[in-house]
This record gives C-alpha cells, sequence and structure tokens, in this order.
C-alpha cells in the first residue's frame, strides 16, 4: 500500500515514563485524534500493555470504517534491544528489565507492531516532516536534549541500528572525563554535561557554591529552577544564567565536533526543550565546532568543500518539529518501514533485520 494513498492510517504510541500518547494518522491530514494517558508504572509493564492496546483497539474502532490500519508503531525508551523489542534497564520506566514489549503487543493485538527507540522516532520524524524535508536530505543526525540527550540517526534514508538496535547512543559520549556522573555508569557523558536536568544542575551548583547572586534570588522560595527560567534570566542579563547556557553550548560543540568528524552527514539538528534556546547555545556551540572539527571548518557552509552537499554545506540547526515529533515518528514508523522493505525487496519485518542496514 502506497504510502500517498490518503485511505490508510497508522496508530503511533508514545510510551513516556510519566504519559502515554496515542495517536491515529493518515499522510495527508497528520493526526486524526489522539488519547493522552498516565503510564501506571506503579501497576507494571503488563498493565501498562493492556492500557496501550486498549486505547490502540478504541482508535482503530473509530477509524478503520473509512481507512485501511497500514501498521502500528511504537517508541519506548531504550535500552531497546532490537529486533526483539526487549528493554534492558531503561532508567525512565524502572521495573521493565527484560520486558519483551514487542512480544507482548503482539500477543494482545494479533498484528505485527514495530517498535524503536523514542530519540530513533524523533530523528525519523524530523527527516521525513521536519528539517530533512526541508533541506532535501537523505541522511540526519538529531539529538534530543531533555531530562537526557537522546540520539537518532538517519542514514540514505534509513534509521541507523547498529547490530542490537543500540546505535545512536551520542548522549552517553565522554565530554569531560571526570565530570558528573551518568546513569549508564559512566562519567562525563554528554547527557550529563548538556541536558535540561544537566542544565539545571549546573546552575544550582553555582548557587550552592554562593557565587550566582542572581540565579539564587530566582530560586527563592522554589523547590527547583527550570531550563526555561534559567533561559529568561540569561535573556535578561544575568551572567550565571548566561554562562550556564553557554557552558551546555560548549559541551554540545564539543560533541557534535566528533559526530561531524565521524559522519560527515549534510545535517545535524538538536531538539527538546532546551533547543528553543538556541541563541543562547549558538555562539560557545558554533565556536567548538570550528575549533575541534576540521571536516566542519571545511564543510559549513560557504567553505571550500561545501558545494556539493544537498543543505550547502554541514548544516548545524535547532528541530524544526517540537514536542509532537516523537509521537509523530511512532505514526511514520509502520509508513517508513514498508517503504524502506519495498525500496530493498525485503519483507517487511521488525526494525534492525533489514540486511541492507547491518555492516559487512
Ligand atoms: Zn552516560
Amino acid at each position: 500500500m502506497a504510502p500517498e494513498n490518503p485511505q490508510i492510517f497508522t496508530i503511533g504510541i508514545d510510551l513516556g515514563g510519566t504519559n502515554l500518547r496515542i495517536a491515529a494518522y493518515t499522510p495527508d491530514i497528520g493526526i486524526l485524534n489522539s488519547i493522552a494517558l498516565p503510564t501506571r508504572l506503579e501497576a507494571g509493564p503488563q498493565a501498562v500493555v493492556d492500557d496501550m492496546c486498549a486505547a490502540i483497539r478504541e482508535l482503530i474502532a473509530q477509524f478503520s470504517k473509512t481507512h485501511q490500519l497500514a501498521g502500528v508503531g511504537v517508541g519506548s525508551p531504550g535500552p531497546l534491544e532490537l529486533p526483539a523489542g526487549r528493554l534492558h534497564h531503561p532508567p525512565n520506566l524502572p521495573g521493565w528489565d527484560g520486558f519483551h514489549l514487542l512480544a507482548e503487543m503482539e500477543k494482545r493485538l494479533r498484528m505485527p507492531v514495530a517498535v524503536e527507540s523514542d530519540a530513533n522516532l524523533a530523528a525519523l520524524a524530523e527527516y521525513t516532516l521536519g528539517l530533512g524535508r526541508d533541506l532535501g536530505v537523505e541522511s540526519l543526525c538529531m539529538l534530543t536534549l531533555g531530562t537526557g540527550v537522546g540520539n537518532g540517526i538517519v542514514l540514505d534514508g534509513k534509521l541507523w541500528h547498529g547490530a542490537t538496535g543500540m546505535g545512536g547512543e551520542a548522549g552517553h559520549m565522554t565530554i569531560e572525563p571526570e565530570g558528573p556522573v551518568c546513569g549508564c555508569g559512566n562519567w562525563g557523558c554528554l547527557e550529563v554535561c548538556a541536558s535540561a536536568t544537566a542544565l539545571v544542575s549546573a546552575a544550582e551548583r553555582l548557587i550552592a557554591a554562593g557565587n550566582a547572586p542572581g540565579l539564587a534570588e530566582l530560586k527563592d522560595g522554589r523547590a527547583s529552577l527550570t531550563a526555561l527560567g534559567l533561559a529568561q534570566a540569561a535573556r535578561q542579563g544575568d551572567p550565571d544564567a548566561q554562562d550556564v547556557y553557554a557552558r551546555t553550548g560548549r559541551a554540545l560543540g564539543i560533541g557534535l565536533a566528533g559526530l561531524i568528524n565521524i559522519l560527515n552527514l549534510p545535517l545535524y539538528v538538536v531538539g527538546g526543550g532546551v533547543a528553543e534556546s538556541w541563541n543562547l547555545l549558538a555562539p560557545s556551540l558554533f565556536d567548538e565546532l570550528e575549533r575541534r572539527s576540521y571536516v566542519y571548518r571545511l564543510t559549513a557552509p560557504g567553505r571550500a568543500a561545501s558545494a556539493g552537499m544537498p543543505a550547502g554545506g554541514t548544516q548545524v540547526l535547532p528541530a524544526r518539529l517540537g514536542t509532537e515529533a516523537g509521537l509523530l515518528g511512532a505514526c511514520l514508523l509502520p509508513l517508513h518501514l514498508s517503504r524502506t522493505a519495498l525500496a530493498t525487496q525485503a519483507p517487511l519485518s521488525a526494525p534492525g533485520q533489514r540486511a541492507s542496514l547491518q555492516p559487512l
């Protein structure tokens, strides 16, 4: 079934540690309807999957009279093993270690389901409907700055999975060897240097050291600071808030410089709430790219080796799609798989099984 056919629809699910979002989607209209539910973590994974499947059946019942279902896509926090669709110690889903998300969903729904990490789906959405489409590129690397730092990589039109579905974990590249401890067990990962959580922690450390009177005043009477509050303070001229953003931009620039040197893609996208303060991050970010990546220096827009690049040079930009990117990506996943399966003449199967994605 061609994705352009207006009679088809897909169901996408964004499984988060706090909320479940389930949407019905058509390529010509977009999201037709959506359901939001709390994620009942205390009830355990079986109960949460029951909730997800009940909402999926509700949307199928609503739209199957007028449309044909083309597939169900699920975005899950990682680490997610593919093609097995099994979770391994997901920090945002406590109690789900070893849970066979894919098998449990297919058992209930009695149909094929596609699962993918939520960061990969945000990258897929940005590739299909956001900057990837606008700039006409076939490859991109996306970092999503939120509670952690998610990463998804699209290479030549396909999501990169690596051997076990765990490729694209750039959030756990080491940026500062002696930096703060990360949930993955390492120290100084990009995630603990450039996420929204890291940004707030850096401000809290400055306040605790007695070095940031403006931030101490901002926090006065509040349980905690927010990245948004710090951005407002930075725009109003608070030097410590500006410094926290500059350091975040620097960490991001160090990470992106490595990615640019390795991948040489036409587009790197930074998404998530923190990326909305792009102007505060950009100066130190681009300083680091110029300093640390000779590939960037050669291929930035207008430079010597940029002429043949589809986007006019190595583009590093804030995401076009907002907080719906993960849910949209889940809706797009069945269409993406059917398109790539047709392109490779391989049978439609779970993600990660397409032989053309695997390195020789
Ligand atoms: Zn880490």
